[in-house]
């Protein structure tokens, strides 16, 4: 349901790039979330000791008709199951629909990891979480602008994912010892903590805080408490008087491994460091309007690793506050992600909240093997070319330019004739591509094959708002050899769509067949789009094609057909 939910956010008009805005309130929650003694909790042994409650504490944001819920939980990780059951029991709560919630884990390992085993936890948060929201309605505070900062953390964050002898990936988990692992280098790590603060004028209602690393200090010791991240939020509330949220970022691959020996001291001095951030970050940040607030969601299925079962479709959101655009993603997404993230939108300051539904486990990069995190992940290439693609399709504003790249004239406009019509009405741009266009010599009409359909699709495209581009390959000499990829890719890496629909590969006519694999490789090179497939006669040219987006031809359903009627020579009352 991907381009049709994106199409109905931009048909909405409820993006951030309108001005203004009705009046907003925050309203925020907080309920217990502490498992009970003898509950397992991440790390064995299981709960003996409750060293300091767990926590789920969340916003409900309200602006005219539309109601957001965002909320983290002192929880490891929860299962797709258990991030279901949230969004349904707190968007009940909350009177608003499941895919305008979302909640994060914050990753103490010193908590549980929720899967479907623990039903009776999970539902009982849940009623807690539900019940605390209900009440905090009542109590919403008006939001007129938004503060945004950021600050470094100190010796906190490290790659766990150390080089170590023979090319080998040691991992650097978050307490050690060794002295080696220590010195290492940080490696790559995203250092800077983000506070994103609602204000009712100058007054600040709400701080939200995001930062890269995992949490925990020294645990699987029985004691249950939400760690240094917890530890920190609690500190800046006492001194602040006001509620603060934290929410882990991506951190699949980021520990405290090298500042944290486990001990006592090295607890007390990472949530020192991560307090020290969270009020630079105050100090620091700048405040304008709220304006609108954004709420665009986009699923993305990503690739289940070999063995594995496949993953279901996954929404990520994007929550626009004034000059924050904040980025919730699933599992537990390696800091290169957030990192992309940022670098899609220079211009903003951009927070990312990872661990929310736990499916997809470690997602790591297409060409991170080896270590210790793909072994323990459930999805694999190409993961990190589509959630990247994804992501920087999320974070943009502008436009969509859509290739729609068919094998011949009269394949894009028979396969997504209406979604083309569509699309270029609500003033996104498409082009359709095509493959081949004569056989050899041979004519119509007297006419050389090539130029009476070239005609007919120049036409069709003029119908449809779209624009053509012809390939020109013979039917008999279009292949995809290495040669035909380069061109198609070098063509499409010109071109920069966001999005490409192209024949599903198993198909009987040869041209659809190389056409596909011409822009699976460009993809697969290159990629930086999402791919689309679409199918053409059912059964006899397209085989074993499971369509899972379907698009509702009403409205557009004229000029599809008037396209089709274009192609006279291609009897467009059978391809209708
Ligand atoms: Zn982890
Ligand atoms: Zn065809």
């Amino acid at each position: 349901m991907r381009i049709l939910s994106l199409l109905a956010f931009f048909a909405l008009g409820c993006g951030p790039t309108r001005e203004g805005g009705s009046p907003t309130s925050v309203a925020v929650f907080e309920s217990d979330a502490t498992v009970p003694l003898g509950h397992p909790l991440a790390g064995k042994p299981p709960a003996s000791v409750i060293e300091e409650p767990l926590l789920m504490k969340g916003i409900v944001l309200s602006q005219g008709d539309d109601r957001y819920v965002v909320a983290a939980i002192d929880w490891c990780t929860m299962s797709s199951a258990t991030y279901a059951h949230f969004r349904r029991a707190l968007s009940d709560a909350a009177g608003t629909r499941p895919d305008r919630v979302t909640v994060h884990c914050t990753h103490t390992h010193s908590g549980p990891v929720a899967g479907t085993t623990q039903g009776d936890l999970v539902r009982e948060v849940a009623r807690r979480a539900s019940r605390a929201l209900r009440e905090a309605l009542p109590r919403a505070r008006r939001v007129t602008h938004v503060g945004v900062g950021s600050a470094e953390v100190e010796e906190f964050a490290s790659n766990r994912r150390v080089p170590g002898p023979e090319g080998r990936i040691v991992a650097r988990y978050s307490s050690t010892k060794d002295p080696e692992l220590q010195a290492a280098p940080i490696g790559l790590v995203d250092p800077r903590l983000r506070t994103v603060t609602l204000l009712d004028g100058g007054t600040p209602v709400v701080r939200l805080h995001y930062f890269a690393s995992h949490p925990q200090s020294f645990y699987s010791d029985g004691r249950v408490h939400p760690d240094t991240s917890g530890w920190a939020r609690s500190r800046l509330e006492k001194e602040e008087r006001i509620p603060h949220v934290y929410f882990t970022g991506a951190a699949g691959n980021i520990t405290a491994g090298k500042f944290n020996d486990g001990s006592p001291e090295a607890r007390a001095r990472m949530i020192d460091h991560l307090a020290d951030a969270m009020r630079r970050s105050i100090a620091g940040s700048t405040v304008s309007p709220l304006g609108s607030v954004g709420w665009k969601v986009t699923p993305v299925t990503l690739e289940k690793r070999a063995g594995g079962d496949d993953p279901a479709p996954i929404d990520l959101i994007r929550l626009t506050l004034g000059a924050a655009e904040i980025l919730h993603l699933p599992g537990e997404p390696f800091v290169e992600y957030q990192l992309h993230a940022a670098q899609v939108r220079p211009d903003r300051l951009v927070a990312v909240a990872g661990y929310g539904d736990g499916g997809p486990g470690y997602i790591c990069l297409d060409t991170s093997e080896g270590g210790y995190e793909p072994t323990a992940s459930r999805v694999g290439p190409p993961t990190e070319l589509r959630l990247k693609s994804e992501i920087s399709f999320l974070l943009q504003d502008r436009k969509l330019r859509v290739v729609v790249f068919g094998g011949h004239p009269d394949d894009p406009e028979s396969a997504a004739g209406g979604l083309i019509a569509r699309l270029t009405r609500d003033g996104h741009e498409v082009i359709c591509a095509y493959g081949t266009c004569f056989r050899g010599d041979r004519t119509l009409g007297g006419e050389p094959e090539g130029v009476v359909r070239r005609r007919e699709a120049a036409a069709a495209c003029r119908i449809l708002g779209a624009s053509a581009k012809f390939f020109d390959y013979a039917h008999e000499k279009l292949s995809a050899d290495p040669e035909t990829a380069k061109v198609v890719s070098a063509w499409l890496a010109e071109v920069k769509p966001d999005i490409v629909i192209t024949h599903w590969p198993m198909d009987t006519h040869e041209n659809h067949h190389a056409v596909s694999s011409l822009v699976w490789q460009a993809y697969r090179h290159a990629g930086g789009w999402s791919l689309y497939y679409f199918e053409v006669m059912t059964g006899r040219q397209t085989l074993g094609f499971r369509p899972d987006l379907y698009f509702d031809l009403e409205g557009v359903r004229e000029v599809k057909k008037a396209a089709l009627d274009c192609h006279a020579s291609q009897n467009p009352g059978k391809i209708w």
